[in-house]
């Protein structure tokens, strides 16, 4: 059996998804091949004995239009910004949590950074810029700002984003904005000034850096896409789930074919444009058309690994630390990564007076918790909750939930420039191919919506000429 659409979209996450919004508004056909029997990839939200919890991302910042610009399109879904509480952002040192500065004040009586780096700052504006363009974000902070801001605030940011080294991810291509900071301004004091006296488009003023999910949970903003997708364009855009061994295959005359499997039949899709949204270890059984060897800066791609584990305490709300967050720096030597707090930051997702937390294990630095069972990870929970927030090592869970995720995160390391500049010669030499997904373009949600923006635009102004 063969079909014909305008466009294959490979992979049903956050970028597959909002890509195939964008074109099916354009009036294009879409297909969209997805391995699993559901939507939403790495988003999944689950309700259950009280308590809306999140197996994946949580939150993210408005850091790009396009995120408003996409829930402003789906009559079925709200954005939900986090409360002020989730302005304060908790570091672990030394046995206790301390608020990350957020004033002159906090920043000079802070006990997170020494003395002597805290005058250093007051020079960051007139030190000399970076030459080494394959700077780690860890060498840049260090030289710009000094060495405790590293472990007491990049070490633990870097955690909570990518759940990597510091020292192992080169700032251009891990945190591109700071780097051109540096090299725009000569200073990131000076950067974030200059920044912000520049003058606002109406699509800037939209950028409100405000912390957001979705009302009741990431899932209904996916599942919103969805319904849109099968109810105003169901004419014109197809799901393939339970879609086994995808292959993608080029054609004469512009054209890709998509061949998987689904129920045990072998369905084919044909389409002019073709857009994987995998991870990089997709691509040599997606892409059998070009040599393993070719592939590899693309396949070889590093992920960090984390565990995600989601924790309801009934009556639980009298240990709230009342913030976004806490952070542990890995010269803590802590065996979590990080704490979400989303009963904290937003409504209905516990009880008034319960708790849900969100536990962040593992990443690129402690990957032998992957080898832990659930009931080694309970008691490493339960031990690290008592050390960091005081809840007791017998308290009842109301709700326990682990999830693994083994590739969670890729690393923009130094190899990413390869990686970048193979996608960049594939699409050039296969004309329809358009490659998506965190595999480049940044790893958040914010990413992925404007790169999905990104893609959608390409296409339909190539059939305006
Ligand atoms: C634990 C965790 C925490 C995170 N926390 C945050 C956060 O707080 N904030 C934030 O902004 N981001 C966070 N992220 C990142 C965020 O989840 C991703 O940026 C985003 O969801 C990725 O969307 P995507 O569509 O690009 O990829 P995915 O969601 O991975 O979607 C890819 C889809 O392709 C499908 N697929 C894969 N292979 C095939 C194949 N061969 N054939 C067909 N289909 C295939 C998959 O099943 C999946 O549905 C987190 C990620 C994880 C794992």
């Amino acid at each position: 059996m063969k079909n014909f659409y305008d466009i294959t979209i490979i992979g049903s996450g956050l970028t597959g998804l909002t890509t195939a919004l964008n074109l099916a508004k354009a009036g294009k056909s879409v297909a969209i091949i997805e391995k699993d029997a559901y939507t939403g990839g790495q988003i999944q939200t689950y309700t259950e004995n009280g308590f809306t919890y999140e197996t994946g991302p949580n939150t993210a910042v408005i850091s790009n239009y396009e995120v408003i610009d996409l829930f402003n399109q789906l009559p079925t879904c709200e954005v939900e910004i986090a409360k002020e509480s989730a302005k304060k952002r908790l570091i672990f040192k030394n046995g206790s949590l301390y608020p990350l500065p957020s004033g002159l004040v906090s920043a000079i009586t802070t006990p997170l950074f020494s003395l002597k780096d805290k005058i250093n700052v007051l020079f960051e504006p007139i030190r000399d810029k970076g030459t080494n363009p394959d700077e780690s974000v860890a060498g840049i902070a260090a030289r710009r700002l000094g060495q405790s801001f590293v472990d007491y605030a990049v070490d633990p940011f870097i955690s909570g984003i990518y759940a990597g080294d510091p020292t192992k991810l080169v700032t251009r291509y891990a945190l591109p904005k700071l780097y051109n900071l540096e090299q725009t301004y000569g200073s990131f004091i000076k950067g974030a000034i200059g920044k912000a006296r520049l003058p606002k488009t109406e699509q800037d003023k939209l950028v409100s850096k405000k912390v957001f999910s979705a009302k009741n949970g990431l899932s209904q903003l996916t599942d919103a896409i969805v319904t849109e997708l099968k109810t105003r364009y169901s004419k014109t855009v197809t799901f393939y789930l339970n879609a086994q061994d995808a292959t993608i295959t080029p054609l004469n005359q512009n054209q890709w074919e998509t061949s998987f499997i689904q129920n045990g039949v072998r369905t084919t899709v044909e389409s002019e444009f073709i857009i994987p949204t995998t991870g990089g270890y997709t691509y040599i059984s997606l892409m059998p058309f070009i040599s393993k060897e070719r592939l590899k800066p693309i396949s070889d791609l590093i992920y960090a690994g984390v565990i995600q584990v989601s924790v309801g305490i009934r009556n639980g709300a009298t240990y709230s630390v009342n913030a976004f967050g806490s952070l542990m720096p890995g010269k803590e030597k802590r065996n979590v990564l990080g704490i979400l707090y989303p009963s904290d930051c937003f409504e209905n997702r516990a009880g008034v007076d319960d708790l849900l937390l969100s536990v962040f294990m593992g990443g690129t630095k402690n990957p032998l918790l992957f080898n832990k069972n659930d009931q080694e990870i309970e008691n490493l929970v339960r031990k690290e909750l008592f050390d960091i927030m005081n809840i007791p090592q017998s308290i009842h869970f109301d709700l326990f939930k682990i999830t693994r995720h083994e590739k969670a995160i890729p690393q923009y390391l130094a190899d990413s420039k390869e990686r970048f500049e193979l996608i960049g010669q594939l699409e050039a030499e296969y004309p329809g191919l358009i490659i998506g997904g965190n595999i480049h373009q940044g790893i958040g949600m914010p990413d992925r919506i404007k790169q999905a923006y990104l893609i959608s635009k390409r296409i339909i102004a190539s059939k305006e000429v």
